[in-house]
């Protein structure tokens, strides 16, 4: 049924880059064939799936939505891929994304947009507008997004989906095509709580691949949530940052939020203001250090390895001028636009004022979140300061494009956990997302509350 969803809307959509039918219908067969044998199966066992195109998937085609990496077919699957495989859902394809998860709208993909399936003129948010528009269009029930500066949550947002960006080191990032290492966390993307929970805990937990994996058991995610649904939120503190509200959101965003704080403070919850003085400073910090961690994991595409090989027009094939060739051809602005940044932030004699500054911005922010998490159990504020914008509309001004994420982006700086559900919808009829913020390791907190607001 969802393939055949996926070819009924796909041309209007584009959310996939690459359809799997054949494998994901022969998954499907092998679990059915489990199931009448009597075995024991995982909840989520048949439930189809879509994979971000970031994380890489044995013989299936993978690009991270880049010309660098056309025709790439990766020998191996990442983790969370593997353990997906495991428990037997059947992964229906790859879905579109910024290149290389820069971005915020899907518009910078090498293989064209996606179209958010509310208004299709309008954006789908980024980098993971695919993983998010095939749950919203009802062509997966569950997607993989990752998330390094918003890229589940504020899809998540504008699609009307929910997003979850878990702590960092909770899902292992073995197999995920790094953006910035220090930030790149993967996740669930689906239209329920309880199912990012579930997603959440299957993917979830240690690895021994990924050395930063956190080694002791995930908190019981699937538990809060169900626990959640009860709808009682008596003795929870809820922290409300004063910095992420006001000037810069879009009054129908600020109205469906403070009806979703009513809804807290109906279902018991203690709502009190926290105040995060250094967030201002944190989308300028984030593009110091994702760019200088970006510039560093991009290095390795470099024409000998992966995917594209341009040689150059003319004089000698040496291995730098094939690596310049392809690489000038192979990336596209975006992209180039970050090594640069990067590699500036990271030369010798600027190192200390914008890199390293840019750190003790990061320290600042994490004492932000100690202290607020000091006087609440949550923090929560809008995911997105404005609903889908129009395919076009902030194309040329990646200053307005960076600002979509002012909301996500501290989370990722301190590593603590992030979710994002639906808030009701805006004046112009487009999703709201209400974003829920929980401290390092406590990602049921998320669970309960999002579930109780459902
Ligand atoms: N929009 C942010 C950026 O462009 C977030 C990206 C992400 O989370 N992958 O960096």
């Amino acid at each position: 049924a969802h393939l055949d969803r996926i070819a009924a809307v796909e041309p209007a959509v584009h959310a996939f880059l690459h359809v799997s039918g054949e494998d994901a219908l022969a998954t499907a067969a092998d679990v059915d064939a489990r199931r009448a044998r009597g075995e024991e199966l995982h909840a989520l066992a048949g439930v189809p799936i879509a994979v971000k195109d970031v994380v890489v998937t044995q013989g299936v085609p993978t690009t991270a939505g880049s010309r660098i990496l056309e025709g790439w077919r990766p020998p191996y699957d990442a983790t969370l891929v593997a353990r997906i495989k495991a428990a037997g859902l059947p992964i229906l394809g790859k879905t579109n994304m910024d290149e290389f998860a820069m971005g915020s709208s899907t518009e910078h993909s090498a293989y064209g947009d996606t179209h958010n399936p509310w208004d299709l003129d309008r954006i789908p948010g980024g980098s993971g507008g695919g993983s998010a528009a095939a749950v919203a269009a009802f062509e997966a029930p569950l997607a993989i997004g990752t998330d390094t500066g918003g890229s589940i949550r504020q899809p998540a947002a504008v699609t009307g989906t929910v997003g979850v960006k878990p702590t960092y080191g909770s899902v292992s990032r073995y197999g995920l095509i790094a953006l910035a290492s220090s930030l790149d966390q993967a996740g669930p993307c689906t239209r329920t709580v309880l199912d990012s929970a579930l997603l959440h805990a299957l993917v979830g937990g240690h690895d021994p691949l990924d050395s930063t994996s956190i080694p002791e058991p995930l908190p019981d995610v699937v538990g809060a949530a169900r626990r959640g649904a009860d709808g009682d939120l008596s003795g929870v503190r809820v922290g409300v940052v004063r910095e992420l509200q006001g000037e810069g959101y879009q009054a129908g965003v600020l109205a469906r939020f403070e009806e979703s704080l009513t809804l807290l403070r109906e279902a018991g919850a203690e709502v009190v203001e926290v105040s995060c003085p250094h967030f201002g400073y944190a989308l300028e910090a984030y593009y110091l250090i994702l760019p200088a961690e970006a510039s560093s994991n991009l290095a390795k595409f470099d024409g000998m390895r992966f995917g594209l090989r341009v040689e150059p027009e003319d004089g000698p094939v040496t291995a730098e001028r094939v690596m310049a060739a392809t690489r000038g051809r192979g990336f596209g602005d975006e992209v180039k636009r970050r090594i640069i940044l990067g590699t500036y932030a990271l030369s010798a004699g600027y190192y200390d004022a914008y890199y390293g500054s840019a750190q003790k911005v990061r320290t600042l922010i994490q004492r932000d979140f100690a202290a607020a998490f000091a006087q609440a159990d949550v923090l929560v504020s809008p995911t997105a300061p404005t609903t889908a914008f129009r395919l076009g509309e902030k194309l040329d001004d990646p200053l307005a494009m960076y600002l979509n994420d002012v909301a996500t982006i501290p989370v990722n700086l301190a590593g603590v956990p992030g979710l994002s559900l639906p808030a009701g919808l805006s004046d112009d009829g487009l999703p709201v997302g209400f974003q829920v913020i929980a401290p390092a390791k406590a990602d049921d907190r998320l669970y309960r509350v999002g579930a109780a607001l459902e």
